[in-house]
């Protein structure tokens, strides 16, 4: 196989689902202008019939992109939605006029479904079903792409379970949640899987230099402190103020040696994450009123009409859920960072010989090493372990941080 074409290359260390993705381009493809190959000479051997029946299987009306936050479903979905409108060389060309306009998210005949509330309701979910009904406008596919699709209510994942299971002929839906659990069986069992990694960090550090974030060194730093999430990564390699504080705040609540300062730096821990939530929702936030604006038709500046403030007000409610889900998200990888260091720091006081995860924070590491036994860093690396469960379990934050920032002080 060729190389796959550009529009996949935003999709960082998920080699084996872009095969999978590119094949099935391929054989949409196939199903649309007959399968490749007539008369090229192919060898005898080649039964052409048989790749080709092998081809069109390789395609599905109904996709379930799941992968964890940051692994790029989204991006799937829409290079995907690309590749299936493509009408270049390769599924996927980047140049032809159905990759560009899936890709710049214009062509009518790719639908975005972006979550309107907390769950996608019924209601929009009928909608969908009458949408999927209609001919694609360009006589290649009809392509529907629902990013939260686990935002859908058992009512409405209902609606879409016929449509799913006996979709028009041209007809492709895209549905993208975190884990297949996410959504009901009935609607998982009926679509074909495919399951986004956690990158490697190097991948992730390959994609910002190519994009010109940052440079390698940078890159990879950032890639690794965002444990490979995407956006974050982005966020953190471009902005050097954002890694300086991240690496502040995380040697804080190791460097607490009083009640009061650990108050302070719970406090502290809790604010970068919310200024990292932020950072991750906030274009997306950008996007999404702009949007509505626009089709409520409300200039820059301009007052919205009072019938029209249900539909803000709603909005900014969800927005304001996902900043929570951000924060949360936020706060949990600071802890899974700070345990990175307790664990470099046994590393050491056990002499395994094994390469640290903070290499940017190794005096600290040693530091820590040298003033404890290994004992007390078990007991840290519980307590931190002990601040994540309650966090999971929707812990007062600043509380949860504070009592933890206390047991991690030295023992006298
Ligand atoms: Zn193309």
């Amino acid at each position: 196989m060729t190389a796959p074409g550009p529009v996949w290359g935003e999709l960082v260390g998920q080699e084996a689902a872009v095969r999978v993705l590119v094949e099935a381009a391929a054989g949409a493809r196939a199903l649309i202008d007959g399968p490749r190959g007539e008369g090229d000479g192919a060898p005898a051997t080649d039964d052409r019939n048989g790749a080709a029946s092998a081809d069109s299987r390789s395609m599905s009306h109904a996709w379930l992109i799941t992968g964890p936050p940051g692994s790029g479903r989204s991006v799937a979905a829409r290079a995907f939605a690309a590749a299936l409108q493509c009408t270049g060389p390769e599924p996927g060309c980047g140049r032809c006029p159905g990759c560009r306009t899936t890709m710049g998210r214009t062509n009518g005949d790719v639908r975005f479904v972006a979550t309107e509330g907390s769950i996608i309701t019924t209601q929009t979910a009928r909608g969908l079903v009458h949408q999927a009904q209609s001919a694609p406008s360009q006589g290649r596919w009809l392509v529907i792409v629902v990013e939260d699709a686990d935002r859908l209510n058992e009512q409405g994942a209902n609606a879409l379970l016929k449509a799913i299971e006996e979709p028009p002929e041209r007809t492709v839906w895209v549905l993208c949640a975190p884990s297949p659990e996410d959504m009901i069986q009935t609607i998982r069992s009926r679509c074909r899987h495919l399951g986004l990694r956690i990158p490697r960090a190097q991948a992730v550090a390959d994609l910002l230099v190519r994009e010109g974030a940052a440079d390698a060194a940078t890159a990879l730093e950032s890639a690794r402190a965002a444990q490979s999430h995407i956006g974050l990564a982005r966020a953190l390699a471009r902005d050097p103020q954002m890694r300086r504080r991240r690496r502040e705040i995380i040697a804080a609540p190791v460097r607490v040696r009083s009640v009061g300062e650990a108050v302070f730096a719970a406090d502290r821990l809790l604010e970068t994450a919310k200024e990292q939530a932020e950072a991750q929702t906030a274009e997306r936030d950008a996007r999404e009123r702009a949007e509505l604006m626009r089709q409520l038709g409300v200039e820059d500046g301009e007052a919205v009409a009072r019938q029209s403030r249900g539909l803000l007000r709603s909005l900014e409610e969800d927005q304001k859920r996902r900043q929570k889900r951000a924060l949360n998200d936020a706060l949990d990888r600071a802890l899974v960072d700070l345990l990175a260091i307790y664990r470099d720091v046994l590393m050491i006081q056990l002499s395994t010989g094994q390469e640290l995860v903070n290499t940017d924070l190794a005096d600290l590491v040693a530091e820590l090493a040298g003033d404890s036994r290994p004992r007390q860093t078990m007991e840290r690396i519980a307590s931190i372990e002990d601040a994540r469960r309650r966090l999971l379990a929707n812990g007062n934050p600043l509380l949860v941080l504070e009592a933890m920032a206390i047991s991690l002080r030295p023992q006298v």
